[in-house]
């Protein structure tokens, strides 16, 4: 039978019980006939610990030291879960990105996979064993070195995996039941959504739903990998993410598409405002190369209608808050050129954001989002939109009411409560 390509993330493999429990499920699979290859994530909340134990070593250390410490959580769990799986009598191979043939950019802490070359899997599958492969990480096709995919990049590697071996679809293994309309953790009355469509799930996952990596459903839309997330503690069918829920997945659904998929929140943003750049053409373009040249993703952009007396304006953006330090000094760097008044930063700030396809064709879901953020006394700092998203900035305080408001005013709450978090810390 075919290969099957699985992904267990940290929450799945906390402590040795957990390890051995999903080596039981790896071999059942096994055991029904299939090849196996699974990409495993560090153990419970392994990755922090290591960022944490960086940062007490340096307050900024250096990006490639940075991910040789990350990688080695992923090294502890691939080479338990090989054991583990030894214990039940059947085969491991376990393989690091590099050897697994995962070959991305050279960016540190945030590179692309821009090839996967899986000679040593399709070797080890060929000679009867189960493949696992560790998460998150690859190694450069150009420097040589290793690097890390962003954290949650293991949902990537599964995808990227599953694509590569032309798998028919690809398995993440995680501690809640599936998508939900909103984080289970924040909304126990959350749904569970049977399928999604990828384009709705790249908008949960950009703002912020980390249940998928927003880089592993690229890959899947890219390549038309359904991607299946489901619990690791439980037989559940879980959520299929594929490219049209009215047509595809495991059982046939004419049915219309719900106007609204979920409410995702990030609280991994800072803002950063340039105060007084001078009305002129080319400012804005000089201000956004030095961030581009800093390799640093922006999210929302607004500037503000210049004062008539000043002929100033301001510009604020948000971005990850890891990036904070970076961009406030090569933004500081181009002062004198830009001739711009002060910076402001600003990392107490969250991002809530309603999102659904049936939006482009529903008027109205805007002054609806926004009188459930009034009604719970939100006070909106800046609001950006796509054809199927609105998002909003709000005080980093406020967020889960923010998202409850939004997820009751909009109907989705189930009426019995079925959203199970069965571990992890939601750290
Ligand atoms: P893993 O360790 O398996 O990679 P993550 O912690 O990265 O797990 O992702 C799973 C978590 O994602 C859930 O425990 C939940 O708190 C969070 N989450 C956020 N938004 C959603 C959503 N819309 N549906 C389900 N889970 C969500
Ligand atoms: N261990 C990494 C992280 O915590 C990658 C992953 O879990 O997917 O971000
Ligand atoms: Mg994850």
């Amino acid at each position: 039978m075919g290969i099957v390509v699985q992904k267990y993330g940290g929450s799945s493999l906390a402590d040795a019980d957990a390890i051995k429990r999903v080596a039981r499920r790896i071999v059942d699979v096994k055991k029904a006939g299939h090849d196996v290859v699974v990409a495993v994530s560090a153990m419970g909340d392994t990755t922090d610990d290591l960022y944490d134990l960086a940062n007490g070593v340096s307050p900024l250390p250096p990006a490639r030291e940075m991910d040789m410490l990350l990688t080695a959580g992923e090294r502890i769990s691939m080479a338990l879960v090989a054991m583990a799986i030894s214990d039940l009598g059947y085969t491991a191979r376990s393989f690091t990105g590099s050897q697994a043939g995962v070959i991305t950019d050279s960016v540190h802490g945030k590179a692309k996979i821009i090839d996967i070359t899986p000679g040593r899997i399709t070797q080890a599958i060929g000679e009867g064993h189960i493949v696992i492969v560790a998460g998150f990480q690859g190694v450069s096709a150009d420097t040589k070195e290793i690097t890390t995919l962003g954290r949650g990049g293991t949902d990537t590697t599964a995808v990227a995996l599953a694509a590569a071996l032309e798998a028919d679809v690809c398995e993440i293994y995680t501690d809640v039941d599936g998508v939900f309309t909103a984080d289970p953790r924040i909304v126990p009355s959350a749904r569970k959504l049977g399928k999604v469509s990828y384009e709705e799930m790249l908008e949960l996952a950009a703002c912020g739903a980390k249940i998928l990596h927003l880089r592993c459903v690229e890959y899947g839309r890219r390549y038309g990998i359904p991607i299946h997330v489901r619990s690791s503690f439980s037989q559940l069918e879980g959520t299929w993410v594929v490219s049209d829920p009215a047509l595809q997945g495991p059982e046939e659904e004419t049915m219309e598409q719900p106007i609204i998929a979920g409410v995702a929140h990030d609280r991994s943003e800072a803002k950063i405002t340039v105060v007084g750049v001078p009305d002129k053409v080319g400012e804005a373009a000089r201000i956004f190369e030095a961030l581009a040249d800093a390799q640093i993703n922006l999210d929302m952009i607004v500037q503000n209608v210049s004062a008539a007396a000043t002929s100033l304006t301001d510009i604020s953006f948000t971005l990850p808050r890891t990036d904070g330090q970076t961009a406030m000094t090569a933004l500081a760097r181009i002062q004198a050129e830009v001739g711009y008044d002060k910076l402001l930063y600003d990392d107490k700030i969250g991002k809530v954001s309603l999102i659904g396809a049936g939006m482009r064709s529903h008027p109205g879901i805007t002054s609806k989002f926004f009188a459930a953020l009034a009604s719970a006394g939100v006070n909106i700092g800046m609001i950006s939109t796509s054809e199927i998203r609105i998002s909003v900035v709000v005080d980093e305080n406020v967020v889960d009411d923010a998202v409850r408001a939004t997820h009751t005013a909009f109907d989705l709450d189930a009426d019995e409560v079925e959203a199970v978090v069965y571990g992890g810390t939601g750290r």
